[in-house]
This record gives C-alpha cells, structure tokens and sequence, in this order.
C-alpha cells in the first residue's frame, strides 16, 4: 500500500476513473464532492496527499487549501484547475500548493504526479535498504529481519508497519498515520488495527523491540538501549 489520498472532486465521471487509476497503482482512495467534507475528512484522516478541484460547490478548492494551510496541515496538494486563470489564482497566492493538473488530463499523469508529490513529501529515501534501530536490521530488499544474527519472521503488515517506523527513527507517528500510510485506510477501520499489529512485532522481537509508545501521541522506533523508554 502506498497511502491514502483524498479526492475532492464534484465531477462523478472524473471521480470513478481517478479512483481506478490511483487503486490500481496500490493507493487507498477517499472520494468526496464538496470542500466541506473534504475538510471534515481531513480532520478525521491523514492521507499522503489531497487532489483538489478548484471548482466545487459551496468553498472551493482555493479555499480548502487556505484552510488547510492555515491550521498547519502540509500534505501535499495536488489542485486539478479547469482554465487557465485558474492557474494563475492557485500558483500565485502561495497557498503552499504543491503542483496543478490542467482539465481534461491522463489519468496516468495524474497518478504519476500524485507519486512525485507524496515521494517529495516524505524526503530522500536513505540510501541503504538496511535499516538499523539498536539490535534490529531490517533488510528492505531481501524482506529480512532480524534480531542479532537471529531471523526473525514477520508478516508482510508487520515488516512494513516496522519499516516505516524504522526509516525514521525518533520520529512519532500517530495511528491515523500509519493507518494511511502503511495500510492506505481511512480511520474507519478503527486504529486498533494499529496496536494489534504493533503488539505482535513487539511479542517477536522480544526485549530487542526498537518500538515506543509515546503516550497520548502514537509509536516511535528508537534504540531500547537509549533514554527513557513509556512501554
Ligand atoms: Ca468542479
């Protein structure tokens, strides 16, 4: 799963095939028809990145993105525009926007543009597909994990909630995070997905577990072996 994406969207033909294109390219999709839901869906959800009509009934894209902006909210914005001066409000008022899409477009550069944006968004990948949090490394290309010299065996869930959380260490991630982004779901399905999977990738790592708990906030990977440690 690559992550969640938000469309805003009034248009239902547009809605259906973006929909396809950006489910078959392993993106979980959350189509809404209005700038108030799609700001309602945002408090709720975290996605990887919104595409926004300019054009919607009711506050308009332009609109959705100040608003987004103005709360604190940088997920990239990908605005779909219907006319030319359309352009020219979106790109010119600095409203963080982070690429534009010209009505009618290929689905595929849609796509194509949605992935540059959430890439990015997330920052240069590291360079080496093995991860190290204290005694835990975790091979991205050969999907192995492990404890020492010791293989330990992961789902492919597990290995991608660990990997996520081990490409950047220290960073505290909320639930509604991983949902979106490791499973590409919207809270919904309930964040108790979440601490099921991450007590399972706790019980098989054993005292080697990189994986805190920061209260109230969500789950980090940092070394066991260093600092204080909210298990
Ligand atoms: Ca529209």
């Amino acid at each position: 799963m690559r992550g969640l994406v938000l469309h805003v969207e009034d248009e239902p033909a547009i809605r259906d095939v973006v929909r396809m294109y950006l489910s078959r390219e392993g993106f979980g999709v959350v189509g809404v028809t209005s700038g108030e839901d799609a700001l309602a869906e945002l408090r709720r959800n975290r996605p990887v990145a919104v595409i926004l009509d300019v054009g919607l009934p009711g506050i308009d894209g332009i609109e959705v993105c100040r608003t987004m902006r103005a709360e604190n909210d940088w997920t990239p914005v990908l605005f779909c525009t219907a006319r030319d001066d359309e352009v020219d409000r979106v790109m010119g008022l600095e409203l963080g926007a982070d690429d534009y899409i010209t009505k009618p477009f290929s689905p595929r550069e849609l796509v194509a543009r949605v992935k540059a944006a959430v890439r990015r968004a997330a920052g240069p990948e590291s360079a080496s597909a093995v991860l190290r949090v204290g005694q835990v490394s975790l091979d991205r290309s050969t999907h192995r994990v492990g404890v020492g010299d010791e293989d330990v065996q992961l789902t492919a869930t597990e290995f991608d909630l660990l990997a996520h959380l081990m490409a950047r260490p220290g960073r505290v991630f909320t639930r509604e995070e991983l949902l979106s982004e490791v499973w590409g779901y919207s809270s919904a399905g309930g964040t108790r997905t979440v601490d099921v999977h991450i007590a399972q990738v706790r019980s098989k790592l054993g005292d080697a577990s990189p994986i805190r708990t920061v209260r109230g906030v969500g789950y980090s990977a940092a070394d066991p072996g260093s600092g204080t440690d909210e298990r």
